[in-house]
């Protein structure tokens, strides 16, 4: 692949794995195009049809809802009429997707910045530094008065702590039972770098099929889209299709998944004890000019990303036609990194953005 010059990623956590496995894998897949990941803090995601059936349950019409926050113990639907439907978040969770219950990382871990409202006063985002890169960013973003910055305080470090023990905790546990009944959870199995070349060598988009995407575990992130050479896998706002036939020897789709194997250099049994994996710092911030989903300060920080060159592009995620179809964005406008502020609470597979980008 030609040299594309360097992107800017926000995603949920399960997108950082893929973007972390293309880092690590380039020697399958190619460098990289993703140069700054922006993780945000995830507990769960939406199924747009269990979405749409307790909608309707409601008497609402999923196309009339304008915006949806997850806040304060409820699902708040905002309709075109101006009215507000709020939901318990206990009967939005039943709506979740099922990739969503084995899902191990509620902050980022895998991120350079991981951003999220758990911790922080209302208006600001708790964000945790978790590399060098992610550290210069949000020092240049400060000084350069894109965002500031305060303490987090402790008592708002323990709920975000317990939040993501909570998840990692109920969320093995389902492992378990799963593993029990169906196939492996593959991306939680130990794996050595050692045995990865062997263990994936012969498996193609028949085995990602049955091992991923036939039970339940594809988090629609387009990773195995991006990295197809044969363009032959199809993803909508469905589940991963093969319309062609593999030749034999590429294994591309299932290398770049962030739901098959993971070697331990990327993600270590160890990550399972750490309450939210490991960072440099943590800190509240808020940027006083962007109206976010919490702080504004991812969209702060692309801003400030593409206004200094630090990066060409960024990918970012705007809503669809719907609510529950967002559609990603590879950018370098400022207006459209704006627009696409505000949390999507469905899965958009971002990685779909890169593919035959032109030369940046
Ligand atoms: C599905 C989901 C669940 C979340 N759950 C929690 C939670 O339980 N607790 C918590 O503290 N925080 C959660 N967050 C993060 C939180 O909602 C905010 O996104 C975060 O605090 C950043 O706020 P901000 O004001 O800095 O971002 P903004 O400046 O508003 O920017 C948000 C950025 O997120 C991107 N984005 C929006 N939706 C998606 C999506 N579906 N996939 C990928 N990128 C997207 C947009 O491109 C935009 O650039 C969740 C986010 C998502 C997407
Ligand atoms: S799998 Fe679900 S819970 Fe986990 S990061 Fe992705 S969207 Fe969030
Ligand atoms: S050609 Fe390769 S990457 Fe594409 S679907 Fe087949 S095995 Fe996967
Ligand atoms: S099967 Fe494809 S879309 Fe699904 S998680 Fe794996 S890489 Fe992502």
């Amino acid at each position: 692949m030609a040299e594309q010059g360097k992107i800017a990623m926000v995603g949920t956590p399960c997108h950082m794995i893929a973007a972390a496995k293309m880092e690590k894998y380039s020697d399958y897949l190619g460098a990289s195009p993703v140069d700054i990941k922006i993780g945000l803090f995830c507990m769960e995601n939406f199924s747009y049809s269990y979405m749409k059936k307790l909608l309707e349950k409601h008497n609402v019409n999923m196309k009339d809802v304008t915006e949806c926050r997850v806040e304060k113990g409820y699902a708040w639907f905002f309709l075109k009429d101006n009215d507000v439907l709020k939901i318990p978040l206990d009967e939005a969770k039943t709506c979740a997707r099922k990739n969503c219950n084995i899902c191990m990382d509620f902050s980022s871990e895998l991120s350079d910045v991981s951003v999220g409202s758990v911790g922080s006063p209302e208006g600001w985002s708790t964000v945790i530094i978790r590399s060098d890169k992610g550290l210069n960013l949000l020092k240049d973003a400060e000084e350069n008065n894109y965002i500031k910055t305060k303490p987090l305080s402790e008592s708002g470090l323990k709920i975000l702590e317990n939040l993501s023990k909570k998840k990692k905790k109920e969320n093995r546990r389902e492992i378990n039972k799963r593993e029990k009944v169906a196939r492996p959870v593959l991306y939680r199995r130990p794996m050595f770098d050692e045995d990865f070349k062997e263990e994936v060598s012969k498996c193609q988009f028949k085995d990602l099929k049955g091992d991923v995407i036939d039970i339940g575990a594809c988090v629609l992130c387009g990773a195995c889209y991006y990295a197809c050479p044969e363009s032959i896998i199809s993803i909508e706002d469905r589940k991963p299709q093969l319309r062609g036939k593999c030749p034999e020897g590429c294994n591309l789709c299932y290398v770049a998944c962030p739901r098959t194997y993971i070697t331990d250099d990327i993600l270590s049994k160890e990550n399972d004890k750490k309450a939210i994996g490991d960072y440099i710092k943590i800190v509240s911030a808020k940027a006083p000019m962007i109206h976010g989903q919490d702080g504004g300060v991812v969209t702060a920080l692309l801003n400030y990303a593409l206004s200094k060159k630090l990066v060409d592009k960024a990918v970012v995620v705007d809503s669809g036609l719907e609510p529950w179809k967002p559609e990603a964005k590879l950018t370098d406008n400022i207006a459209e990194v704006l627009s696409a502020s505000g949390t999507k609470y469905a899965a958009c597979p971002v990685f779909k953005s890169l593919k035959n980008r032109e030369e940046i």
